[in-house]
């Protein structure tokens, strides 16, 4: 019985991998509502559009009645952790401290791990892992460095709310109190306090009492509300019953594994997040009331870079890469191995832990395989980026005369076709190519876990290593290429424009929208 509540949790929690409140705004005239859905894409948008346009008439709408951006850039690695962080702070990996899906942990000698998959969970420990994702992702992991968006609103009055967000740290205090099945599959019994925004809402695990009464569809067996169509109802929900905060911040997880499953960019899929978002435009007077009322902002978190068909040729393997040193198996104490491999399914950390172990060595034996994308470290205080097809190493490091279309300086030196990088002599100036950000993007990563080196694949392929999902035929991400780290951004119901977005500066033209 026991394994069929573990086989239940499972389904519940790893949708990825196959297996007081309405107040008046009293600084903006709008409420802001925004969506991410996971793995929208600006191709997926305008394919869906182009090819069958009758089918999407929400999205339209939006798109037609607002600015749409097809290059919004997610932070590296490409994973739904580090970016929800990322974009509730407003600060990269090396500030908020979620280096990404997987990492390891230095200090305690742990892989923390909030999701990979069952196979993974089973072998951590279920009891740490899912007091990994449901009380120290938040709590304990997520820098008190940084300020999220919802401290920011609270401390300016304003009210703020989050539906099925894995990220949610705000200034209110919530006591969660697991489901039965938490208890049935861990032990774990007592409530968990958190904080987070004046209404919080994650499933069947958290309700706000704005919902208390609400027939819901967070069942077991739908997905305990983790759900697009629960999403929906809560923001629906939250609308007819006047109870809808001024900025309010929703996650759509179902295409995610819609994509994984299919390959990007899948048509097919974003229908039903279209029939959401009609619902949720319905819940106004007229869908011109809802754009009269609200800022819409609906984005996607990341990309999904296509993989080839063939599992073996899909599977970058690491283990057989890294043969000659011994890795620990998860389960056994990480240290306990000459290296530990966190994995982010198109890229991965590789920390030395023999004192013998050169960096350099670890680099050279990553680009052996031709399907290797980029393999990156930090010597003598430069970033040193290669790639498998190019002789010289890129050498950056921040500050200098070179500045990036995103108003970064840098100091750069070698092979700029490592990165794709374009410069312009005269004006001093660096654009990107495959790899959107990506001097920023490296050197945020490696200083979130510092001394390790990182390895990312070409699109089409996978870095495996012991429990990494392969999708062959599919797509996936975590990787550092535009396909991974590239989606869309729809603003509807202002003017308001955003220059080269990025989903680090999200958070600042969300407060900016609030100043008005
Ligand atoms: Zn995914």
């Amino acid at each position: 019985m026991r394994k069929f509540y573990i086989l239940l949790l499972c389904f519940v929690l790893f949708g990825c991998q196959q297996s007081e409140s309405n107040q008046p705004n009293t600084t903006s005239s709008k409420n802001v509502i925004m969506i991410m859905v996971d793995s929208m894409t600006g191709e997926l948008i305008q394919t869906s559009l182009e090819e069958e346009r009758e089918k999407f008439p929400a999205l339209r709408y939006l798109v037609e009645n607002g600015n749409v951006y097809n290059d919004l850039v997610a932070p590296f690695p490409s994973m739904s952790v580090s970016i929800e962080s990322t974009l509730i702070t407003g600060e990269m990996p090396n500030k908020h401290s979620i280096p990404g899906l997987t990492w390891y942990d230095v200090k305690n000698d742990r892989i923390i791990d909030y999701g990979t998959s069952f196979e993974t969970y089973r072998k951590l420990g279920f009891k740490e892992s899912l007091e990994d994702s449901l009380y120290n992702l938040n709590n304990v992991h997520l820098s008190k460095e940084t300020t999220t968006i919802f401290e920011e609103l609270h401390d300016r009055g304003i009210k703020s709310g989050a539906i099925n967000l894995l990220l949610y740290r705000g200034k209110t205090e919530h006591e969660i109190e697991p489901p039965a099945i938490i208890y049935w599959t861990t032990g774990i019994r007592e409530k968990i306090k958190t904080n987070g925004p004046d209404i919080l809402s994650f499933g069947s695990f958290y309700r706000p009492k704005e919902l208390q009464t609400e027939l819901l569809p967070d069942a077991l067996l739908l997905k305990a509300g983790l759900s697009d169509y629960y999403t929906t109802e809560a923001i629906t929900k939250l609308i007819k019953n006047n109870e809808q905060p001024p900025f309010l911040l929703a996650f759509f997880p179902d295409m995610d594994k819609r994509t994984h499953r299919n390959g990007p960019p899948y048509v097919h899929g974003l229908k039903t997040v279209d029939d959401h978002l009609q619902r949720i435009l319905d819940a106004y007077g007229s869908w011109e009331e809802a754009l009269e009322q609200n800022i819409f902002i609906l984005f996607g978190d990341h990309g999904q870079a296509s993989l080839v068909e063939n599992e073996e040729r899909a599977k970058l393997n690491l283990h057989d890469l890294y043969a000659e040193y011994y890795i620990a198996p998860f389960g056994e104490k990480p240290a306990s191995g000459d290296i530990v491999i966190a994995n982010n399914h198109r890229s991965a950390y590789i920390y030395p832990i023999r004192k013998d172990i050169q960096i350099k060595d670890l680099v050279e034996k990553g680009l052996q395989d031709p399907r290797m994308g980029i393999a990156a470290a930090e010597q003598n205080g430069w970033v040193e980026a290669w790639s498998p097809d190019v002789d010289q190493p890129l050498r950056f490091k921040k500050g200098g005369e070179w500045e990036d279309i995103y108003g970064q300086k840098w100091t750069i030196d070698g092979s700029l076709d490592v990165l794709g990088l374009k410069t312009s002599q005269e004006e001093k100036s660096i654009h990107y190519t495959d790899y959107p950000d990506a001097l920023n993007q490296l050197y945020s990563a490696l200083h979130s876990l510092p001394n390790s080196i990182i390895v990312t694949a070409k699109p089409g392929f996978v870095v495996f290593s012991e429990t990494t999902p392969v999708h062959n035929g599919g797509g996936e991400h975590g990787g550092l290429h535009r396909d991974d780290t590239l989606a869309v951004l729809i603003v509807s119901g202002t003017d308001k424009k955003i220059e080269n977005p990025r989903i680090v500066d999200l958070k600042d033209y969300i407060l900016s929208l609030f100043d008005e």
